[in-house]
């Protein structure tokens, strides 16, 4: 027996349509917000992570399904979705398209993690991705599409917002949390050892209860905002309130990857235990640039949706069930068995569900099976209705019976 991959799923098909219920609305709302999706390869050149993503980053430095292919290239396969749609943004020369350029996923992310609930080895997000417009009320449309979304799944989530500054405003505060932290070094975990080294910021982000012990206290990235990144923050606050979205501001939020700048913010909940975020985002100004492109300001965010679908049932939220098929035919004699696969298939050219016995059962267990695949109507053939043209269909919420001649079947309003 070879068993499914540590950290993966199946979804199996008695539960597929919970999952066409949120890539549905998520379609929907994109549409909405006028977002035009994008789709990019499951896999890329490695380098385009290790540029896109940062090596001070954990997806980089311990999360990646990296390998080499048949033609030694290295190869990785997504472990999030912004670095491949930037990558074609490039590629395919989008700068001179209409602007904001406006685009969502829905893509597999892969991901060595120690897998526990809502945390997943493969895991799914929905995503959108805004090219060309550095002003904050596209942050707060990239927010809105994300809150607009999981409201209507019926979910109740907090905003976190935080801004991470710019290159300036960042330096100036690695500054300040260096010297915060200098005493204690040593007591930090490796990771952030390094990270103290390499990149001071990313101690925030932390899960070792030691470090978030450490950095409990530290100065806010807010306060070493310089003017055009504060402005910026304010513009993003006024734009919420003017549509009544509450938020808080988090100053330790600074996200897993390196490409943020400015806006960052998180949905959270509490009804997950410790995987609360369901999604995060933000902007990230500097990523086209350092994937080789010209200049071109950018924001989006990543929402888990195996996240979401275990949040949805963990507050009951309604999925609109499986519609089931429309029309069994049960048959009985040979050519009652013809006729019916016959008029199966005739139904479904016509746009009508429909389906027939292929296991050879009784009528008894073919009503039965009907019933289980939640047949609206159930037709019953056996040589009499073949002899005489003669046939009943049955709606089964209510037993109701309507007699109609077989050849009439396709013209019945099912
Ligand atoms: P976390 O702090 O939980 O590790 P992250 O910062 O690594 O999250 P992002 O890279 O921002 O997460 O990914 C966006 C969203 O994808 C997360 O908010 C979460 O809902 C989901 N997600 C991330 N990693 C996993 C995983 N391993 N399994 C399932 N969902 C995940
Ligand atoms: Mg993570």
């Amino acid at each position: 027996m070879i068993n499914i991959p540590k950290g993966t799923k199946d979804v199996l098909p008695s539960e597929s349509y919970k999952w066409h219920y949120v890539e549905n609305t998520a379609r929907k709302i994109a549409e909405l917000f006028n977002i035009k999706e994008i789709r990019t390869p499951t896999f890329e050149h490695t380098e385009l992570f290790l540029r896109g993503v940062g090596d001070t980053t954990d997806i980089v430095n311990k999360e990646m399904y990296t390998f080499e292919d048949k033609g030694k290239r290295s190869i990785t396969l997504k472990p999030e979705g912004t670095a491949g749609v930037a990558r074609a943004f490039i590629e395919n020369g989008l700068y001179g398209g209409a602007m904001p350029l406006k685009t969502y996923y829905i893509t597999p992310v892969f991901r060595y993690e120690r897998p526990q609930a809502g945390r997943l080895r493969e895991h799914h997000q929905f995503g959108i991705e805004f090219y060309g417009s550095d002003s904050a009320d596209i942050d707060a449309e990239v927010i809105l599409t994300a809150y607009t979304l999981l409201t209507t799944l019926g979910l109740q989530v907090e905003l976190n917002i935080n801004s991470m500054g710019c290159k300036h405003c960042r330096a100036e505060y690695n500054k300040a949390l260096k010297e915060f932290l200098a005493d204690n070094i040593s007591s930090m975990c490796d990771t952030c050892q390094e990270r103290y080294v390499k990149n001071p910021l990313r101690i925030l982000d932390c899960k070792e209860e030691g470090c978030k012990n450490l950095t409990k206290n530290a100065p806010k990235i807010t306060d070493y905002l310089c003017d055009d990144c504060s402005a910026h923050f304010t513009n993003l606050q006024n734009c919420l309130k003017v549509v009544g979205l509450n938020y808080k501001i988090n100053p330790y939020i600074v996200r897993g990857l390196d490409y943020y700048t400015k806006t960052v913010f998180e949905f959270t909940t509490n009804a997950l235990g410790a995987q609360g975020t369901v999604c995060g985002g933000g902007r990230y100004d500097g990523l086209i640039e350092q994937i080789g492109g010209k200049s071109v300001p950018g924001v989006g965010f990543g929402m888990g949706l195996e996240r979401v679908l275990m949040l949805m049932e963990a507050v009951n939220a309604p999925i609109p069930e499986d519609n089931g098929v429309t029309v069994y035919i049960a048959s009985m004699g040979e050519k009652a068995y013809y006729k019916a696969f016959e008029l199966a298939y005739a139904l479904r050219i016509k746009g009508v569900s429909a389906e027939t016995d292929h296991m050879n059962r009784s009528f008894k267990a073919q009503f039965k099976y009907a019933d289980k695949i939640k047949a609206k109507y159930v037709i019953a053939l056996g040589d009499n209705e073949i002899e005489t043209g003669d046939i009943k269909i049955k709606r089964m919420v209510d037993g109701e019976e309507t007699h109609i001649k077989l050849n009439e079947v396709l013209n019945f309003n099912f």
